[in-house]
């Protein structure tokens, strides 16, 4: 199955589970978004579909978390369109200057997945500091800028984080341990580490890469993306381009690893 870095159409896959499954019937309940923050979003370049609230704000895309701050914070210009055309970023970076070296801090409540998330964090960050950027990445334990932490819940979503403010990155990368498995074997941390290596691509301010037409990672149509019935194809029928397994494409396959393709670095390296 091809499972999402985000939840998706959470609307679409609770209407076509609603009478097989009874508990995401439930979800349901309270998640809606109103119509004004609904135009919120869409001000601001996002999809509202499969939109929800969530503690920390509102989840949108899949995995990308808006805060209420991000939702009254007018982008000064139009979406910005880097590297190459498959790759985008937001108009908050992480400012080089301030926040040369990002420090991220491991704060993991599932003692189950304790040293595989370890190892894919580490994995995470050597991948970063390979590349040259004007930023690097730092494992921490204290005084973090960023902390990776754990979460479990019945979803579609693999992790969440959100978009750099004020030159920092964002704070949070949390990851839903329903999907991984504990193993500690180099696959398993591989994709781990893709995992948050992506979500780490959003806390300084990446997009995914397929924003604009999310079946190109995550099939089906453009109405009912990430549903879990037609989101299992990934090969056949998926149009190939520059930006094939790019790590900020929204949907991955399960144990699939995604070091940086040659346009992802040069996507990097131009924003940093
Ligand atoms: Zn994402």
């Amino acid at each position: 199955m091809k499972k999402v870095l985000s939840s998706l159409t959470f609307a679409a896959i609770v209407a076509t589970s609603l009478i097989a499954c009874k508990k995401d019937a439930k979800e349901s309940g309270g998640d809606e978004i109103s119509a004004s923050t609904a135009a919120q979003i869409r001000s601001l370049g996002f999809s509202t579909d499969g939109a929800r609230k969530v503690a920390e704000g509102y989840l949108v895309e899949g995995d990308i978390i808006l805060r209420n701050e991000d939702l009254t914070a007018r982008a000064s210009g139009p979406e910005v369109v880097y590297a190459n055309e498959e790759h985008y970023r937001t108009t908050n970076l992480v400012s080089p200057s301030s926040h040369p070296t990002i420090k991220v801090a491991l704060n993991n409540s599932s003692s189950a997945h304790q040293a595989v998330f370890s190892a894919a964090l580490d994995e995470a960050i050597r991948r970063y500091n390979a590349e040259s950027m004007t930023i690097k990445f730092q494992r921490v334990t204290t005084g973090a800028n960023t902390t990776v932490v754990a979460y479990y819940e019945v979803s579609n979503t693999l992790g969440s984080s959100g978009f750099p403010s004020g030159g920092a990155p964002y704070s949070q990368v949390k990851m839903n341990t329903y999907w991984y498995s504990t193993g500690t074997g180099t696959s398993n941390i591989n994709y781990i580490a893709t995992i948050m290596t992506h979500e780490l691509g959003h806390c300084i301010g990446f997009r995914h890469t397929d924003y604009m037409n999310r079946s190109y990672s995550c099939g089906g149509s453009a109405t009912n993306e990430g549903s879990a019935g037609v989101g299992a194809i990934y090969i056949s029928g998926t149009p190939t381009g520059p930006s094939a397994g790019s790590w900020m494409l929204a949907c991955v396959g399960s144990g699939v690893n995604r070091p940086f393709t040659t346009a992802d670095r040069t996507a990097l390296t131009t924003v940093y």
